[in-house]
């Protein structure tokens, strides 16, 4: 599925109407150079899902969790700086497998033999300024599901 989004208001509430579809447990993995809006996506996912707080950039503290309804939460993870996945791994792994968190994931090459198979994977390209093409693949059962819901 390949949707394109024109400006930063529209990516938010891409992300905002994909976060309103989460139940916990899902992970995405989001692919894209720096400035392609990894990020600014995550904030509009975040509001959807129910997170209050104001998302901001885990890239120099690698992962930040918020709370979102009941006692979900959304981990949120940057591995751009991370040189060794050693302790990250498990870390992650254990947030994974957690129904009640959501994870979504910037710059996941370093720990890619702990990510899931079913999970939805959003790449961005950047078209022109403030354009952006959004690509999403689903890479399981859960996923799709997901995917569908969107279309
Ligand atoms: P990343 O996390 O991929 O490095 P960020 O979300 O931090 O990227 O930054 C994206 C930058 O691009 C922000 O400065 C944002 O204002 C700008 N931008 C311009 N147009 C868009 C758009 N359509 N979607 C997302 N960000 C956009
Ligand atoms: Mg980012």
């Amino acid at each position: 599925m390949t949707i394109e989004v024109q400006n930063e208001i529209e990516m938010k509430a891409f992300g905002a109407k994909l976060g309103g579809f989460l139940v916990g447990g899902e992970t995405i993995e989001l692919v894209g150079d720096v400035g392609a809006g990894k990020t600014t996506l995550t904030k509009g996912i975040a509001a959807g899902y129910g997170v209050d707080e104001d998302v901001q950039s885990p890239s120099f503290t690698i992962s930040r969790v918020y709370d979102a309804l009941s006692d979900l939460r959304l981990a949120h993870y940057d591995f751009y700086r991370l040189h060794d996945a050693g302790i990250m791994a498990d870390e992650l792994h254990e947030t994974i497998h957690d129904p009640k968190v959501v994870v979504i994931i910037e710059w996941a090459e370093i720990v890619g033999g702990v990510l899931p198979a079913d999970r939805l994977t959003i790449s961005i390209t950047s078209p022109a300024e403030h354009a952006r093409r959004i690509d999403l693949v689903a890479g399981g059962e859960n996923s799709r599901k997901l995917l569908e819901k969107l279309v």
